[in-house]
C-alpha cells in the first residue's frame, strides 16, 4: 500500500494546469479562520458573526474572496449568510451529511475496499454495543425496539440491507459517544452503497435475512438488559458473519458503481450533489487524469442534461473538495485537480467539534483503533520494512522543542496506521489526531508529567512501543500503546 504521505505532498505541488487559482486557496483560508472563530466561541447556534462589510474589514479580503469563503462555510454548515437590512453571517447547526460526504471522497480516492470498511466496523461496533448497553435509557429502549421492528422482508437482489442499515446506526447513537456515532454512520453508509453479494439465490437471501433478524433481536435483547459483555460479543459475531457474506469483493469502492445508483429524481440528495458525484465517480474510475479538461460549462449542461445553475453548484462542490476546478476564458472548462484529501479529515473533525466530543470520547475510540493497528502490525514484524518504517517515525527526540512535540508525535501513530494497510484506519486516526492537535493548541496550560518534559515522555513511550511491535510481542505492544494513549487524556501531546 502506498504511503498516504504521497498524495498529500502531491496535492501541494500542483502545476499551472492542475491547481486552482489563488483566489480559491485564499477563500479556503478565510473560511477556516471563520470556522476557528466559531469553534473558539463555543459554536453559538443562532448568533450573528457580523455583517458582510464588517467581516470583509475584519478579515481584510476583497468582496469576491469573502463571498467565496462564505460559500465554503455554508457548505460545511458552520454559518449562513442572511440577506436584508438586519442580515449577516449567522451560526447554524450542521448535520452529519457534510462530514459524511467529505469522508466518502477521501475513502473513494484511497483504494478502500468493502473488507476494509467491515474490518474497522468490527473494531468500533462491538464497542458501541457495549457502551449502548451501559447507557441506554427507557426512552431509548423504545427507539431501539422500533429500529429492529421496522426491518422486515427479504433483501433485494445483491444486497443484505438489514445487515448494515438502521439498527447499527441506532446502536452507535445510543452509545452516547459522538465519535462512535459519526464513524459508524460513515462506514455503514459506505457499506450500504458498495457492498454486494454475488450470485445469490432467493433461498440464500431468505436464509441470510433470517440470520440477520435473529442476530439483531439477540443484540437488542442484550443491550436492553444492560448486558454489555453479551452485546459486545453478539455484535462482534454478527459482523464476522457479514464479513464472510461479502468476502471476495475486493475491488476498491471508488471504482465501483454504488448499489441502486443515482437517485436524480431528488430524495436525499440535491441535484447538484448527484451531478458532482457522477463527475467525481468518472474521475475516480480513471476516465480523466489530473490536468485534463473534462468539458466546458455548456458542454457539461448538455452532457449531464441539467440546468446551468445546477452545473455551477456542482462545480463549486468539486472545487471545494479539490476534485476539479473551472478555468475561465477561451481554453477554459472543468479541469481535473489533485484531490485534497485533508478536506475530508477537516470536515469530520469540524463536525465532531460541533457535537462537543469530549477527551474521554476521543480516547475510547482512539484506543480501539490504534490497538487494532498494533495487532496487525505486530503480526507482520518479520517483514524488514516494518521495523525500518517504524524507526523512521521516531521523530520525537528527548530534546525536541515543546511546541514541536505534538506534530512530530503524530508521525509514529500515522506510521503504525499506514503499516496496518487499511485506508479507513488511516483516515479515522488522522481525524482524531487532528482534533487532539487543535485542542492542544487552544489550551496552552496543559499540566506536564512530573519530572519529565513532554519530549522526554513521548520519546520514551514511542521507543518502547516500537521495540515491542518490532519484536512481534503483540501483548506487550498493546499494553504499551494503551498506557501511552491513556497518558494523553491527562496530558495531551
Ligand atoms: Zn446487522
Ligand atoms: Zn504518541
Amino acid at each position: 500500500m502506498p504511503s498516504t504521505a504521497a498524495p498529500r505532498a502531491a496535492s501541494r505541488e500542483g502545476s499551472a494546469s492542475s491547481s486552482p487559482p489563488r483566489k480559491v486557496k485564499l477563500a479556503a483560508r478565510i473560511a477556516r479562520a471563520i470556522e476557528d472563530d466559531v469553534i473558539a466561541a463555543g459554536w453559538p447556534v443562532g448568533s450573528m458573526i457580523g455583517s458582510e462589510p464588517e467581516l470583509i474589514e475584519r478579515y481584510g479580503v476583497s468582496r469576491a474572496v469573502f463571498r467565496e469563503a462564505v460559500r465554503l462555510v455554508e457548505h460545511h454548515q458552520v454559518a449562513q449568510m442572511r440577506r436584508g437590512r438586519s442580515g449577516g453571517l449567522k451560526v447554524i447547526a450542521p448535520n452529519a451529511a457534510a462530514a459524511v460526504s467529505a469522508a466518502v471522497v477521501y475513502l473513494e480516492h484511497t483504494g478502500t475496499t468493502v473488507d476494509d470498511l467491515l474490518r474497522v466496523r468490527s473494531l468500533l461496533e462491538p464497542l458501541a454495543a457495549a457502551e449502548a448497553a451501559k447507557h441506554i435509557s427507557e426512552a431509548d429502549i423504545k427507539a431501539l425496539r422500533d429500529a429492529v421492528g421496522q426491518e422486515t422482508g427479504a433483501p433485494a437482489e445483491g444486497g443484505i440491507p438489514a445487515a448494515y442499515g438502521g439498527l447499527h446506526v441506532t446502536v452507535a447513537r445510543l452509545s452516547g459517544n459522538p465519535v462512535l456515532q459519526l464513524f459508524v454512520e460513515v462506514l455503514a453508509q459506505l457499506t450500504e452503497r458498495y457492498a454486494k453479494v454475488r450470485r445469490t439465490t432467493r433461498a440464500d437471501r431468505d436464509a441470510t435475512a433470517q440470520e440477520v433478524d435473529r442476530a439483531h433481536h439477540a443484540l437488542v435483547d442484550a443491550v436492553v438488559a444492560g448486558d454489555a459483555a453479551t452485546a459486545q460479543h453478539d455484535m462482534s459475531a454478527h459482523l464476522t458473519a457479514i464479513q464472510q457474506w461479502f468476502a471476495g469483493t475486493q475491488r476498491p469502492i471508488g471504482t465501483r458503481r454504488p448499489v441502486g445508483a443515482s437517485d436524480r429524481a431528488g430524495g436525499r440528495h440535491k441535484l447538484a450533489e448527484v451531478i458532482a458525484e457522477e463527475i467525481r465517480a468518472d474521475i475516480v474510475r480513471g476516465r480523466w487524469q489530473v490536468g485534463d479538461v473534462i468539458d466546458s460549462e455548456i458542454g457539461l449542461v448538455a452532457r449531464y442534461d441539467v440546468s446551468r445553475s445546477a452545473i455551477r453548484e456542482a462545480v463549486r462542490l468539486l472545487e471545494h473538495h479539490s476534485i476539479a476546478w473551472m478555468r475561465r476564458g477561451p481554453n477554459g472548462g472543468l479541469i481535473v485537480a489533485r484531490p485534497d484529501l485533508d478536506a475530508g479529515v477537516a470536515a469530520m473533525a469540524l463536525y465532531l467539534d460541533y457535537r462537543g466530543a469530549a477527551a474521554a470520547d476521543l480516547l475510547l475510540v482512539r484506543k480501539e483503533l490504534e490497538l487494532g493497528c498494533v495487532d496487525v502490525v505486530a503480526s507482520r514484524s518479520s517483514e524488514p520494512r516494518v521495523r525500518e518504517r517504524l524507526e523512521q517515525a521516531l521523530s520525537v527526540r528527548p530534546d525536541a522543542p515543546a511546541a514541536e512535540v505534538n506534530r512530530l508525535a503524530n508521525e509514529l501513530h500515522l506510521a503504525v496506521a499506514e503499516l496496518a494497510g487499511n485506508p479507513v484506519l488511516v483516515f479515522l486516526i488522522r481525524t482524531l489526531t487532528s482534533l487532539y492537535a487543535r485542542h492542544v493548541a487552544a489550551v496552552p496550560g496543559i499540566q506536564p508529567l512530573p519530572a519529565l518534559t513532554p519530549a522526554e515522555a513521548v520519546a520514551h513511550a514511542h521507543l518502547a512501543i516500537v521495540e515491542a511491535i518490532a519484536s512481534g510481542d503483540r501483548g506487550l505492544a498493546r499494553r504499551r500503546m494503551a498506557r501511552h494513549l491513556d497518558a494523553l487524556s491527562l496530558w495531551w501531546h
